[in-house]
């Protein structure tokens, strides 16, 4: 268990990193915003194909790595330190 701050209510609780499954969901989700960012430069269907390959390769990346997500609990949104 550690102290970890919540980028987006700065929240700080004391949590656990996500494992396994729970990791790639976070990392799924994570990665796909940031496909989706990169895609949204180059117009909307840019959106739409960037998010499934960034989903697919955050969940991939965030599975093998698996210790760096947590889910906040009071904004229930993932994040990754
Ligand atoms: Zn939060």
């Amino acid at each position: 268990m550690a102290n970890v701050e919540c980028p987006h209510c700065k929240n700080t609780f004391k949590g656990s990193p996500l494992k396994g499954v729970a990791a790639a969901t976070a990392g799924a989700i994570v990665g796909g915003k940031v496909g989706a960012g990169f895609g949204i430069a180059g117009g909307p269907l840019g959106a739409i194909s960037g998010l499934i390959p960034g989903a697919i390769g955050g969940g991939v990346i965030s599975y093998l790595s698996s210790n760096k997500f947590y889910k906040c609990d009071i904004c229930t949104r993932y994040f990754m330190l």
